[in-house]
C-alpha cells in the first residue's frame, strides 16, 4: 500500500526522520474500507508514531459512521466445555480477584474511571465524553460538568438519559471562554485528534490558572503492543491518527507551551486492552467465543504486566498525562 507513496517521512513532532513500522493495516473493528500504515520516528528521544496516508480532515468524519463511542463490553461469550472447566474457571476467578485487590489494580481502575479527580471539586469539561456516563458520575460527586462530543448517537444519550450539557463539534471551533474550567479531561481521545499541538494549546487556554488537563491515551511502547503487534487494540486504524509514548508526549507538552506536567504509564485497564486484542486476533479466524484458555490468558497478562510495570515504568498499557496551567 505504501509502495507508491513516499518512503521517507519526517517526524511531525521533533523533525527527525521516520520509518514505516506497519504496512497494510485494515479496520477490523468498524470495517472502514481501505488500508493504512503506521510510521514511526527513528529518534530515541521521541518515537512518535502516526497513521499514513494521513487522512484529510473532511474524511475523518466518515471513519465514525458505524462507531458508537466506547461502547461498553462486548458480546463474546465464554465457552466452558465441561464440568472440570467450569470448576477451574470459578477457582481461577476467585484467585484473580484476590490478585487484583492485592496489586491495587481495582484502585487504579477507579482512579482511571474518575480521571484522577476523586475527592476534588470544580468545573470539568470532558472532551469526547461519549454517552456521558463518566460526567454523570462526576456530577453526582459534586462537580459542575459539561461535555464535548462529535458522535450524535452518544450525544443524545448524554442529553436525554443523563440530562447533561453537551456541545457538538471540535473544541477548537466552539469558542469556549478562556480560563473557564478547572479541569479538562480526555479518556482515549488524544489519539483521534489531528494537529495535537494546536489542540493542546486550545485546552490550555480554556482552563483556569492552576487548572489541569488530564489525558489518557494508548502507549505505543507498551507491554500489550509488544505482545500483540498488529492485533494490538491501540492501533485502531484509521481512527487513531497519532500514537504516543512517554517521550513523544513530553515533546508534545513542551511544543504546546506547557511547562508543568506529570507523565506516567498505567496497567489498571490492561485486562480490557488484552481482551480486545484477543478479539481482533480471533476475528481473523472468525472465532466469536472466548475459551477458558483465552480468559486465563487475559487474567495472566493483566497480572504480569502490572508487575512488570513496577520495574519498567514507561511500558504500561496506557499513558497518563496531567498538565497544569
Ligand atoms: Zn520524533
Amino acid at each position: 500500500m505504501l509502495n507508491n507513496v513516499k518512503k521517507e517521512f519526517t517526524c511531525l513532532l521533533c523533525g527527525s526522520s521516520a520509518l514505516v513500522f506497519y504496512d497494510n493495516l485494515k479496520d477490523d473493528l468498524f470495517g472502514v474500507p481501505g488500508s493504512w500504515g503506521i510510521v514511526r520516528c527513528k529518534s530515541q528521544k521521541c518515537g512518535f508514531a502516526w497513521l499514513v496516508p494521513e487522512p484529510d480532515k473532511s474524511q475523518i468524519q466518515s471513519f465514525y459512521v458505524n462507531y458508537y463511542t466506547h461502547e461498553k463490553g462486548n458480546n463474546k461469550k465464554i465457552e466452558l466445555k465441561n464440568v472440570f472447566e467450569k470448576i477451574f474457571y470459578r477457582i481461577a476467578k476467585i484467585l484473580y480477584s484476590l490478585f487484583r485487590r492485592l496489586l491495587l489494580i481495582n484502585l487504579e481502575r477507579k482512579n482511571l474511571e474518575y480521571m484522577f479527580l476523586r475527592k476534588r471539586k470544580g468545573k470539568v469539561l470532558e472532551i469526547g465524553c461519549g454517552n456521558g456516563e463518566r460526567l454523570y458520575k462526576l456530577k453526582n460527586a459534586g462537580f459542575y460538568v459539561e461535555g464535548i462530543e462529535i458522535d450524535e448517537k452518544a450525544m443524545s444519550v448524554a442529553k436525554d438519559k443523563y440530562n447533561l450539557r453537551i456541545h457538538k463539534g471540535d473544541v477548537r471551533e466552539l469558542n469556549i471562554p478562556s480560563n473557564s474550567f478547572d479541569f479538562i479531561i480526555m479518556n482515549h481521545v488524544l489519539e483521534h485528534v489531528f494537529e495535537p499541538v494546536k489542540f493542546l494549546k486550545e485546552c490550555k487556554r480554556i482552563i483556569k490558572k492552576g487548572g489541569q488537563i488530564i489525558i489518557t491515551t494508548p502507549n505505543f511502547d507498551s507491554f500489550s503492543h509488544k505482545y500483540f503487534n498488529i492485533h494490538w487494540r491501540g492501533l485502531e486504524p484509521p481512527r487513531h491518527l497519532y500514537l504516543y509514548n512517554t517521550k513523544s508526549i513530553d515533546i508534545l507538552c513542551k511544543r504546546a507551551g506547557i511547562s508543568k506536567y506529570k507523565i506516567w504509564t498505567s496497567t489498571g485497564k490492561t485486562e480490557f486492552i488484552v481482551r480486545d486484542s484477543i478479539v481482533l486476533k480471533k476475528k481473523e479466524k472468525n472465532l466469536d467465543r472466548f475459551s477458558l484458555k483465552d480468559i486465563i490468558q487475559i487474567w495472566y497478562l493483566q497480572i504480569k504486566f502490572r508487575l512488570l510495570n513496577l520495574f519498567k515504568k514507561d511500558m504500561g498499557d496506557e499513558i497518563v498525562l496531567i498538565a497544569e496551567k
